[in-house]
């Protein structure tokens, strides 16, 4: 039995790790886990308290994977829900689709009874009016929302003003692999933009037979490299868990143009190995495992690769996030 979370994911991985010592199920013990997370307000990437798009709404994305029946259910741009990862859950439960995403999503939540909820909080808003104040021309704010927003969104946007998403990632007592994701995804994205955590495969992929891998970071990197299907891909394809995750990075560096700068991996086999990768990290990244012979999770550092010298440069809205002590 093994559960690796992200660092977002220390105020659910007690509770995960608990149900998944009782023998819970790997999926049933990840939402429970991911819940908790989504509602901690502190944690400001994730559910209630997430930063917003440029709009200055929040969207949230969340998934889930069982790996033994390799049925997913995942949501993206969702607005208004306070679980995106249950409402992901009841993708997987209900529908004969795998993602649903905005008003399609938003209308599923409403139907299934989703706990609705204001998510954004005073910080958020608060950063946000800021940015807008001081960072949007005159004549736009007077145009406001019907401007384009290209550009505004390449001066704004920085998957660290977010910090990070959860991920969870896990084996229980029968052997059952999952994976479950949530994130409001960038600060100050563009309305409507997808990260990897709603699409499984980039951001998550489980396999009872082989593993799982679920990244955080710049989305747009692991969409582009198929990195969570390709770790568990090159583990099915005899490599173990540490050179899956390397060579999952080597693909990372083929990566040309468009934005290179952090993404952690995240994987487990089915023998109950791990590894964790920071591509471009930093050495305060860290994330938590918990195995049966733990008494309470712990937290651990991963092992740091640079793929680039030249990381992105801090955005407007991540210098207003830091001036601010938000
Ligand atoms: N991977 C998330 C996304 O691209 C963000 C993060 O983990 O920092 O939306």
């Amino acid at each position: 039995m093994i559960i690796v979370t992200n660092n977002e994911g220390g105020s659910g991985i007690p509770t995960t790790a608990k149900l998944l010592e009782q023998g819970v199920a790997s999926l049933d013990a990840i939402e429970a886990g991911v819940r908790l997370v989504e509602a901690d307000e502190a944690v400001r990437t994730v559910g209630r308290g997430g930063w917003p798009n440029l709009l200055g709404e929040v969207e949230l994305d969340a998934s889930v994977m069982d790996g033994t029946s390799l049925r997913t259910g995942a949501v993206g741009a969702l607005q208004g829900f306070l679980h995106p990862v249950s409402v992901a859950r009841q993708v997987l439960e209900r529908l004969p689709h795998e993602l649903l995403v905005g008003e399609g999503a938003m209308r599923f939540a409403a139907e299934i009874g989703a706990q609705a909820g204001e998510l954004l909080m005073p910080h958020a808003r608060t950063a946000w009016r800021h940015w807008f104040e001081d960072e949007v021309s005159e004549g736009e704010r007077n145009r406001w929302p019907d401007v384009p927003m290209a550009d505004l969104c390449r001066h704004a946007i920085d998957p660290e003003v977010g910090r990070d998403t959860t991920v969870f990632i896990s084996q229980d007592r029968a052997g059952n692999i999952a994976a479950g994701t949530s994130t409001s995804g960038w600060g100050w994205k563009y309305p409507g933009r997808l990260g990897d955590s709603p699409v499984i495969g980039a951001g998550s992929y489980a396999d009872t037979r082989y593993g799982a891998c679920a990244c955080t970071g710049v989305g747009e990197m692991s969409i582009r490299a198929g990195t969570a299907r390709a770790v568990v891909l090159y583990m099915k394809m005899g490599m173990s868990v540490e050179e899956a995750v390397y060579e999952a990075v080597a693909d990372m560096r083929s990566l040309k143009g468009g934005l290179i700068g952090r993404v952690t991996i995240h994987a487990i086999d089915a023998a109950g190995g791990h590894k964790v990768v920071a591509v471009n990290g930093t050495p305060e990244n860290y994330y938590w495992i918990w195995r049966d012979e733990l008494a309470s999770p712990i937290s651990c550092r991963p092992e740091i690769i640079a793929i680039s010298d030249d990381p992105a440069p801090k955005s407007t809205a991540h210098r207003r996030y830091e001036q601010m002590g938000l």
